[in-house]
């Protein structure tokens, strides 16, 4: 069963919808300093996928003469991805394709075992806006500090502060956009090119854009474009269920919600006061401005900050922790009638999705381990589909493309096989030692040949027809398969 969320923002029931405003206005929030363990892990997983952001395009990987050195490249101009030991070749696209569904099967297992563990802790959005945020703290000062500035006189601290923050922000996100340029192309040579101004003009332009989306995005928008222009929210509140770990506040020992004097007074009394003492610790904290107490709800994006807010107000006052923590709404029912906690992360939704991980993830790795160095492709010439020669044979011709993927040249014999006695002619080659035909195809290159098969013989309307690029020692490179039409 899908969760419940409340969607903030929301047209209320009663009002005409005609006089409701197509958005709710943005308000500002002050998200304030918090330690804990979510916390750490944050900083940890920030440092980790900001360090290989920007440091991977110089990480050097040896593939040998006439090949690039750069370990993750994707090189437009000969239309070739690499990664690490691993080059992808335009004919092998099915590779992005697979990684794509790996990529969306991942994020639907990571939903069904700990909801928008990827909102709160990976996605570039939350990542950026977290460094943004904490750039802004350094400068400005804590929540409180802001706000009093903000809300106070706009004196010259004030506008140094402000213009201190956007410069540093300008800084962080004109890196990003260059670090993005540096993964289409050798990284140290581009470095070099830009510092000198001799780099593309396209290079500018690609960072010059990404500066803007990064300012923009992680300075201003943040908490916004998770709730207005993000579709996986809504696509994560689908397709979650109820057994899925999010992060619930207890509301069966939260409440009844008392100031901290009013509950220690009704406690002496030996009457019932729940644990929350409305301090409102876990909204100040919240980066979406988020009030957990009030259910599931599509702007909270799972990073657990308030869990380490609330820990440390329950360590303070001497309760248990975990007032606010991970847990599913199956068990914040069972906690609401006494029952222990259950949790199941092995059920069909999480076995389903981890077959079709591994299903897809060993079809590609079959497929990686099992390529060839040499490919070869075959397109029959749509018109005419054959042709009358004046000695009365029948001719098809055939555009015939080699794929040499090594670092070096390759010679090939091309054997056609499937039509006893057919004359093959290939336009423009040269005859090897043998005397047979050979086509030479560069390294790291493709060539394409025209190839005339004739033949005497009477044939059906279509005889299946075999190519074989043969190497040098006899051995069979590559394989196409196509037809031979006749009338
Ligand atoms: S931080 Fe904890 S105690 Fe304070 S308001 Fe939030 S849930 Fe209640
Ligand atoms: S409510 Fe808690 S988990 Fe959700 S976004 Fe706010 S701080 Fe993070």
């Amino acid at each position: 069963m899908a969760a419940t969320v409340n969607i903030r923002h929301s047209v209320s029931i009663g009002v005409d919808a005609d006089d409701q405003p197509l958005y709710a206005p943005a308000r500002k929030i002050y998200p304030q300093k918090v330690t804990g363990f979510y916390r750490r892990l944050k900083w940890t997983i920030l440092a980790v996928t900001l360090g290989i952001y920007y440091l991977l395009p110089f990480v050097r990987w040896n593939r040998g003469p006439n090949e690039p050195s750069q370990a993750v490249l994707v090189d437009l101009a000969h239309r070739k991805f690499y990664f690490f030991f691993i080059e992808i070749w335009p004919q092998e696209v099915y590779f992005f394709t697979g990684l794509l569904i790996l990529a969306a099967l991942a994020l639907f297992m990571m939903n069904a075992v700990a909801g928008r563990v990827w909102c709160g802790y990976l996605c570039p959005q939350t990542v950026w806006t977290d460094l943004f945020m904490a750039v802004e703290r350094f400068v400005q000062g804590d929540r409180r500090e802001r706000i009093h500035k903000d809300e106070g006189p706009h004196n010259l601290q004030w506008v140094r502060e402000k213009v201190l923050t956007h410069a540093i922000w300008l800084v962080i996100a004109w890196w990003t956009g260059g670090a993005w340029v540096l993964y289409f192309a050798d990284a140290p040579t581009l470095v070099v090119q830009l510092a000198t101004l001799t780099a593309d003009p396209v290079a500018y332009a690609a960072i010059a854009v990404l500066t803007f989306t990064t300012y923009v995005f992680a300075g201003h928008m943040r908490e916004q474009v998770c709730l207005y222009m993000c579709p996986w929210p809504r696509i994560q509140a689908a397709l979650t269920d109820e057994s899925a770990l999010n992060v619930m506040y207890r509301y069966d020992r939260g409440e009844p919600r008392h100031s901290l004097k009013k509950s220690m007074s009704l406690r002496a009394l030996g009457q019932a006061s729940g644990d929350c003492i409305d301090c409102a610790q876990c909204v100040a904290v919240c980066p979406t401005g988020v009030d957990i107490r009030e259910g599931a709800n599509l702007g909270c994006i799972q990073c657990g900050l308030c869990i380490d807010a609330c820990d440390a107000v329950m360590s303070k006052i001497g309760r248990p922790p975990r007032l606010i923590g991970y847990d599913t709404e199956v068990n914040v029912k069972r906690h609401a009638s006494g029952l222990a906690p259950i949790y199941r992360i092995v059920r069909p939704r999480t076995l389903l999705y981890a077959g079709m991980i591994a299903l897809v993830g060993g079809a590609m790795l079959l497929a990686l381990i099992g390529r060839n160095a040499y490919a070869m492709a075959v397109i029959h010439d749509r018109n005419p589909l054959y042709v009358r020669l004046a000695d009365g044979s029948l001719r098809n011709a055939f555009t015939v493309r080699f794929v040499n993927k090594k670092s070096d040249s390759r010679q090939f014999k091309l054997v056609v096989s499937g039509i006893e006695n057919a004359k093959v002619q290939i336009v423009g080659s040269q005859q090897g030692a043998s005397g047979a035909d050979i086509v030479e195809v560069g390294p790291d290159q493709t060539r394409e040949v025209r190839v005339l098969v004739s033949t005497q013989q009477p044939l059906a309307q279509s005889t299946p027809l075999k190519f074989t690029a043969v190497g040098e020692e006899g051995q069979t490179e590559a394989a196409a398969k196509d037809f031979f039409h006749a009338p």
